[in-house]
């Protein structure tokens, strides 16, 4: 049987609601061999992931999601294989993870506006002494009665528009590939197919990631249909970049996304992990 990769997950050292260890436990349930742990801005999580997969027998890739600012645009951008003792990449991360947290405070004084009360020592209690995301306003929203659902509290509140929102200023696409090449590591575009662009904007994204020497996109990730994947397969053959798959994985609440569910990916597409053995290989000679 072919192994099964999912290169994109996270854990409660960002948003995920599982604990490294069991997001790798419920990895190797669901028949993942090959997992990468991406949380938000922060590695934290890795060296607790990396001792679970040591235990059961799977393979952990050391992976990041980096928060960017390309304006007017926010997007991510997963790093996968780095080091995480990269001095560069630590420094840039921590700056991200400072700017969310004035971030959270600004939000909670505008939820507060409308309104809501402890916004912000609520979204902390539930970040759990890790960083802040939207997710942890949502989560405290939602427990708190104010909204339903976390899809709702994003709609209403805490999306672009709307009166809680703040879009932070993050990194550039530019450090963003340098740290991730400082760090020995692949850097990915993800989930291309969710942002808000026109296949020109998209594609003007792509020849700036190139140019940078940027190495692959998420041609697969946990909630795009077929149509998505074949549109980033055929996007990434034409920029020459790698096919990365990853499920996005969150936390069993989420029920339309596992650990370890995606769609294939598609034929002509060069999967980033094509070369990881040899690289394996050039290291132990
Ligand atoms: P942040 O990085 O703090 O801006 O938070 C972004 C995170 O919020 C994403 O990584 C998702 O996990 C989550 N998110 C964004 N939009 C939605 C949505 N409409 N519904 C639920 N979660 C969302
Ligand atoms: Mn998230
Ligand atoms: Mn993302
Ligand atoms: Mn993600």
């Amino acid at each position: 049987m072919n192994p099964l990769y999912d290169l994109h997950t996270h854990s409660t050292a960002s948003d995920g609601t599982l604990t490294p260890g069991d997001l790798v436990e419920r990895a190797h349930r669901a028949g993942v061999s090959v997992l990468a742990l991406t949380d938000h801005d922060s590695t934290e999580g890795i060296s607790e992931a990396e001792g679970a997969a040591q235990r059961l027998g799977i393979q952990l890739v050391p992976g990041v999601e980096i928060s960017v600012t390309w304006a007017p645009y926010i997007i991510h951008v997963v790093g996968l294989g780095v080091d995480t003792g990269c001095k560069q990449l630590q420094r840039g991360l921590l700056q991200l993870r400072e700017q969310r947290e004035e971030r959270a405070i600004e939000m909670g004084r505008r939820l507060e506006k409308e309104g809501i009360k402890g916004a912000y020592a609520g979204a902390k209690a539930f970040s759990n002494g890790h960083l802040i995301s939207r997710t942890h306003f949502a989560r405290f929203l939602v427990d708190r009665g104010y909204v339903e659902t976390m899809s709702k509290v994003f709609k209403k509140y805490i999306v672009s528009g709307k009166p809680g929102y703040v879009p932070g200023s993050w990194a550039s696409l530019e450090q963003v590939v340098s740290w991730i090449r400082d760090a020995g590591g692949q850097s990915v575009i993800a989930h291309p197919a969710r942002y808000p662009f026109t296949r020109t904007k998209l594609r003007r994204l792509l020849d700036e990631f190139v140019e940078l020497g940027g190495d692959a996109i998420e041609v697969v990730s946990g909630n795009y249909t077929r149509d998505n994947c074949l549109t980033m397969a055929r996007h990434a053959m034409d920029f020459e970049l790698m096919g990365s798959v990853g499920s996005d994985f969150h936390g069993p609440e989420h029920s339309r996304i596992e650990v370890g569910r995606m769609l294939g990916i598609p034929d002509g597409v060069a999967p980033i992990w094509h070369n990881w053995n040899r690289r394996d290989q050039a290291i132990s000679l």
